[in-house]
């Protein structure tokens, strides 16, 4: 039997809100996709009131708006977010090299420089690869395409013996920088998540029992703070297996273990939802009953001890347990129950227990003792 806890840990980070990450990703596309969509439109306007008929006005921005249109159509029916990611990408991609090789076919790749838009296609096309792959992969795709994007209109006026304007170069530049901006953004992100899964994974270790996969005494103070909020209430049994270190010497610790694992089980699988069971230490166990009164508690204690006394352990034989009961105490003019004097209740009623015989359960029958 154990006494009361002295200090209280800090409850685990809930991280129940957290989307699954396609989910975040369908979300992130769409809003990405209206962007663009306004983005576009915009552009399609301006092209028109300004009367331009070149390729790009007439057929790379009525294309893209088409495929953002069903794009966005994928998402919103909930369909494959991979599949769509990789089919957005590999259009923009011939997009973006249309867009390179036009210019750079034309009779001066320095219009590149007056519009900029394949630039900003890269880039763009860049940060969807961000997105999509691993930040390496990506950067690796980045250098290439950049690169490319680079050399082909420089390659063309090199060859046509034209000079390289100040203005090519520099949106050149600034493309550059921002795609090194988007990478180390990128690599900062795996960065930030890689420690926060191996945080979440401490926290788990921390809060588990490693023998039984229950929570262990630091997982189980949250469950039992839960009963103690104004307007909940609720009650806790501790289990104890009675003689069980006599499982051991005859037995050896492995069938001692075995037993633990499988007295986890029962406990578990007996309480009705939402009961809490952990790992109190040792072989004791504790379930925590929210919303659940005194008569309640008692019912389900005998009905822990019928199951443990009937219950054969392959190569073992029966184990039986000893119960403690304690239900949370709302009595006016006394001071309200805290999760040391709630515990303590349940260890002093578990004594009983084992006092009167073993295999068998008390509770805390005077929970407002007086002063
Ligand atoms: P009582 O009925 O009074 O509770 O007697 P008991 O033998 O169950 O209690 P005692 O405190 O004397 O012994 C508890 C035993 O539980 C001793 C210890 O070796 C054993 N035990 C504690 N943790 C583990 C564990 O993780 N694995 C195994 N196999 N045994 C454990
Ligand atoms: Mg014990
Ligand atoms: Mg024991």
């Amino acid at each position: 039997m154990s006494g009361p806890p002295e200090q209280r840990p800090p409850p685990p980070t809930p991280d129940g809100t957290l989307l699954p990450p396609e989910e975040l990703r369908r979300r992130v596309y769409l809003l990405a996709l209206a962007a663009g969509l306004i983005v576009l439109t915009i552009v399609f306007a301006v092209g028109n009131f300004q009367g331009r008929t070149d390729v790009y006005t007439g057929v790379f921005v009525p294309a893209l708006t088409i495929m953002v249109l069903f794009s966005t159509g994928w998402l919103l029916a909930r369909r494959s977010v991979p599949f769509i990611e990789r089919a957005v990408f590999i259009c923009m991609n011939v997009a973006h090299l249309a867009q390179i090789l036009e210019q750079t076919l034309g009779p001066d790749p320095n219009t590149l420089a007056s519009n900029d838009a394949p630039y900003w296609m890269l880039v763009t096309v860049c940060m969807v690869a961000h997105l999509i792959y691993r930040p390496r992969i990506a950067g690796l795709y980045s250098a290439a395409a950049y690169l490319l994007s680079c050399a082909l209109p420089l390659g063309g006026l090199l060859l046509n013996a034209q000079p390289v304007s100040a203005e090519l170069v520099r949106v050149q530049l600034t493309a550059g920088i921002t795609l090194m901006f988007v990478h180390a953004l990128s690599w900062y992100r795996g960065q930030f998540e890689a420690q926060r899964a191996r945080l979440h994974l401490a926290q788990q270790l921390a809060h588990t029992d490693q023998l039984t996969g229950l929570p262990n005494r630091r997982g189980l103070y949250p469950a039992v703070e839960t009963l103690l909020t104004p307007g909940e209430g609720g009650a806790v049994l501790l289990l104890d297996l009675d003689h069980f270190k006599r499982v051991n010497d005859q037995y050896g610790h492995q069938a001692g273990d075995t037993v633990l694992i499988g007295a986890a089980t029962l406990t578990s699988d007996l309480l009705p939802s939402p009961a809490v069971v952990g790992r109190w230490g040792g072989e004791e166990f504790m379930a925590v009953l929210p919303g659940t009164d005194l008569l309640t508690a008692q019912v389900q204690a005998a009905r822990l001890c019928r199951a443990f006394a009937a219950h054969h352990w392959p190569g073992v034989g029966r184990v039986t347990v000893s119960i403690g009961v304690s239900v949370v105490c709302h009595a006016p003019n006394r001071p309200p129950d805290t999760l040391p004097t709630l515990i303590a209740r349940a260890d002093q009623a578990l004594y009983r227990a084992k006092a009167a015989g073993r295999n068998s359960w008390k509770a805390d029958t005077d929970p407002h003792p007086p002063d």
